[in-house]
């Protein structure tokens, strides 16, 4: 199986935290779209017939400020030349600031069946302090939005670590998502880009970033209160009802190819990963010249999928034992029995029907764990 992204490059206004490639404008869309199109034709024109994908998403930058006949236009482009899944997940990530009831009830005629609200939290302070441009209210209604255009499947993306916030604080941003009846939630600690204007802030000192012992605190939890509310943490920021877990998600983590359209878009296709130029303009330029937006690209080896591998499975399903020889040709176990059977003794990893998964304990230090592993 594979997946398919799209990624839509323009915000309405760029967050102080965030490094994703977009800009901040009233753009010319149609330029952009007709380059999109373009992309696509040419790239379907190089894949081998036959190949099906099971997950479209369109992520950004804002993708919710298309209009349903525009994101529409992209879907009709996408069908007409790759074959699908017939219950092919199509995802919108969605600024709550950017949508009405009319936009999601085009979205889901267009064939969208899945939504993702950026909301990070129902605090105003909050909000402000994010520079996000939605108020807690707005995101509330495109909740209950989303619903009443008759999609069920809604995630909500929540950002713990903010400075000030207290283990009351972030409970009651979960118990909000909870009461709107959300099926996924991605819950990110905030993180300091390099480049950011947030980084900037906390170098100069006028911001102060909470302590890792309170970062593992409000991690540890989340995983409890989601787990006692029902909620499969099957990564290690993402959590879902049964059954709601992310096709397009699961294609990252299980290592699976992907093809990715748009300025910044990464894919990986039988063993070789590229990726799209982060400018707009240069993408723009590119495919009017009739060459394809690459910015770089690299076959992976052998090591860098074993290591990504490891990575990959151990935040998320855990690595199945028997698979991993069957496909690297050494054993996990016994090429790490010192380390791993110590991990074991200490509560942070467990073998569970010959698949080596982390606990909470270990997941509280996931990217050690991985960096050990040879
Ligand atoms: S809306 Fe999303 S993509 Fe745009 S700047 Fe904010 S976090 Fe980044």
């Amino acid at each position: 199986m594979a997946g398919l992204y799209v990624h839509i490059p323009f915000c309405e206004k760029k967050c102080i935290y965030c490094d994703f490639y977009s800009i901040e404008s009233v753009h010319d869309y149609d330029a952009f779209l007709a380059s999109l199109t373009t992309e696509i034709e040419m790239r379907a024109r190089l894949l081998p017939v036959g190949r099906s994908f099971h997950s479209i998403f369109f992520g950004g930058g804002t993708p919710s400020l298309l209009s349903p006949a525009q994101l529409g236009g992209i879907l009709e482009t996408l069908h007409a030349r790759f074959r699908f899944d017939p219950l092919v997940e199509i995802t919108v990530e969605c600024n709550p600031g950017t949508i009405d009831v009319d936009k999601l009830r085009g979205y889901r005629a267009a064939g969208v069946n899945r939504l993702s609200f950026g909301v990070q939290s129902f605090h105003a302070d909050d909000l402000e302090f994010l520079s996000r441009i939605h108020t807690a209210e707005e995101a509330e209604t495109a909740i209950r939005t989303a619903h009443g255009a008759g999609i069920k499947n809604v995630n909500l993306d929540l950002m713990f670590s903010l400075p000030g916030q207290t283990p009351e604080r972030w409970m009651a941003n979960l118990e909000r998502a909870r009461a709107l009846g959300t099926t996924h939630l991605s819950c990110y600690s905030l993180t300091i880009e390099q480049g950011t204007p947030l980084a900037r802030m906390v170098a100069r000192g006028m911001v102060g970033i909470p302590p890792e012992e309170s970062d593992a605190a409000l991690f540890e939890l989340t995983m409890q209160t989601l787990s006692d509310w029902g909620f499969r943490q099957y990564e290690v920021s993402n959590y879902a009802l049964p059954g709601f877990e992310s096709r397009h998600n699961l294609t990252y983590w299980r290592h699976e190819d992907y093809l990715g359209f748009g300025p910044s878009a990464h894919s990986t296709i039988h063993g070789r990963r590229w990726w799209n130029v982060s400018s707009l303009q240069t993408y723009l330029e590119r495919i009017r010249g009739g060459q394809l937006p690459e910015s770089g690209g690299e076959f992976l080896s052998a090591d860098t999928l074993r290591s990504e591998h490891i990575f990959l499975r151990l935040r998320s399903e855990g690595i199945s034992l028997p698979d991993f020889t069957r496909l690297y040709g050494s054993d996990l176990h016994a090429d790490n029995r010192d380390f791993i059977d110590r991990c074991i003794a200490d509560g942070m990893l467990v073998i569970d029907s010959e698949r080596l998964k982390l606990t909470r304990k270990g997941l509280l230090v996931c990217d050690e764990i991985c960096a050990e592993l040879k």
